[in-house]
């Protein structure tokens, strides 16, 4: 600082001198017109560097700092490092917006940066797409406007963000949304909000699940309780009563048996992803077996008859392809009425594909309940499924078995008219027939 005042002093002083030097000759008064000029001309140069100052002050950004010499050059060079430095923190903290921003862009929450009055100030893509914020026209609109659910603006009131927000029907549909409020800065907020519409349909499945084998076991469990009740309280035994009961716990029991082996199987499934195995399966073989079994269930109440084609193999798991075919073919003979019939056929299909077809003349399903048939526990006539020994969870187990094989369940029913359930198979699941003699080669088909 003390540097500034050299050159103001040096110039004063050589005014000073220079009046004093041409004094004895010029006389007093000329003498002090010539120092009044003389600094005149300082304090032009001086206006001169301030409007050059003040101009460059209009526009800093698109000229370099003004060039000056003395006293100005000093606070011109101040004035070009200060700018200097604040370039490069400027360039220093764009790109470190750019990377925050490409990093938000590729998350996918929605981040929303929300100023004191929850107005937005920022979003990232995501936040276009779950929130429906459009970038282009809601900056500096509050967030209320955009997510209008009471629920929410109560939310935002409270001021209390430990816990997230669950806003369900995003978007005008069936999105559920976790959103965070993260407090931060001067009074603003960071909103992040994470689309859990799949981990929100998963908790209501298990939900479901729960609430479904509780009731689908209750019955049973109270059947059981009250014979042995009833048994306990005699006091002299009954032998037919007895006997009625037993066979009676012997059916629900079985019952429960059943319930207990298809939930295994359905989780076993669920649980892998793909097949068991990967052997060629005699599907012509397993097709007469299936057939006699179906006999056995029928008791000569149905006309059951299967055809398959003879070289007509497939790769997969024996176990699931089995559990496949059994449920659609003891589903036909259930819900056929005595004197139906039920048709088993195997055969190539369009495109090289092979079908697995089960076609009966029961009670059909109507048009409205064949999408949801393949869902756990779903069932059309919940009595007559229970009455024939259903679990309610044979189609979901062979919609998984299938999928494994990368196959697809087709369904045509007409109520009163029967049904037709087809498995079909891709042409890379079939093979060729393998010779007893030569059992390690897999011909395509
Ligand atoms: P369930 O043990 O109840 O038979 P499934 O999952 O095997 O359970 O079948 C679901 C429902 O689909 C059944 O309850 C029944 O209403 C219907 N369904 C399945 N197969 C047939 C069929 N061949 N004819 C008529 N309805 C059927």
């Amino acid at each position: 600082m003390r540097g500034f005042w050299r050159w103001p002093l040096a110039w004063l002083v050589v005014g000073l001198a220079l009046t004093a030097a041409v004094t004895p000759w010029l006389g007093a008064v000329p003498a002090l017109l010539a120092l009044v000029a003389w600094l005149l001309v300082q304090n032009t140069r001086h206006l001169w560097h301030l409007r050059s100052l003040v101009t460059w002050l209009d526009d800093p950004g698109n000229q370099p700092v003004p060039y000056a010499s003395g006293v100005w050059e000093e606070a011109f060079s101040r004035l070009a490092r200060l700018v200097r430095w604040q370039r490069q923190s400027e360039s220093g903290l764009r790109s470190a917006l750019a990377r925050f921003q490409s990093a938000t862009a590729a998350m996918n929450e929605a981040v929303v940066v929300l100023d004191e009055l929850d107005r937005i100030e920022w979003c990232n893509p995501a936040a276009e797409h779950f929130l429906e914020v459009d970038a282009g026209r809601d900056i500096g609109r509050q967030i209320t406007y955009i997510v209008r659910q009471p629920g929410f603006v109560d939310y935002l009131l409270a001021q209390q963000f430990t816990e997230p927000f669950l806003l369900r029907g995003a978007r005008g549909g069936d999105i559920a949304l976790s959103i965070q409020i993260v407090p931060y800065g001067n009074r603003q907020k960071l909103m992040i909000a994470r689309d859990i519409t799949r981990w929100e349909r998963m908790e209501g499945m298990r939900r479901d699940l729960v609430a479904n084998v509780s009731h689908e076991l209750r019955t049973p469990i109270t059947v059981l309780a009250g014979f042995l009740e009833t048994i306990n309280d005699q006091a002299v035994p009954d032998p037919q009563m007895q006997k009625r009961a037993l066979q009676l716990m012997t059916q629900q029991t079985s019952r429960m048996q059943n319930l207990v082996e298809d939930l295994l199987t359905l989780s076993r499934l669920e649980n892998a992803a793909g097949p068991a195995s990967e052997q060629p399966v005699d599907v012509p073989k397993l097709v007469r077996a299936l057939q006699q079994d179906a006999l056995a269930l029928s008791s000569g109440r149905h006309t059951i008859t299967a055809e398959a084609a003879p070289e007509l193999w497939l790769i997969g798991a024996e176990a699931e392809l089995r559990s496949v075919f059994l449920n659609l073919i003891t589903n036909a003979v259930r819900y056929t009425p005595a004197g139906g019939s039920v048709a088993i056929s195997w055969r190539a299909g369009e495109g090289g594909t092979a079908v697995f077809r089960v076609r009966d003349t029961g009670i059909g399903i109507a048009a409205e309940h064949i999408p949801r048939l393949t869902e756990r526990f779903y069932r059309v006539d919940r009595s007559r499924s229970r009455e024939t020994g259903g679990t309610g969870l044979g189609l979901a187990i062979v919609k998984y078995a299938l999928s494994h094989h990368q196959a697809r369940l087709e369904i045509e029913s007409e109520p009163e008219r029967g049904s037709t359930f087809s498995a079909v198979f891709p042409a890379r699941r079939t093979c060729a027939a393998i010779s007893q003699a030569a059992p390690a080669a897999v011909v395509p088909a």
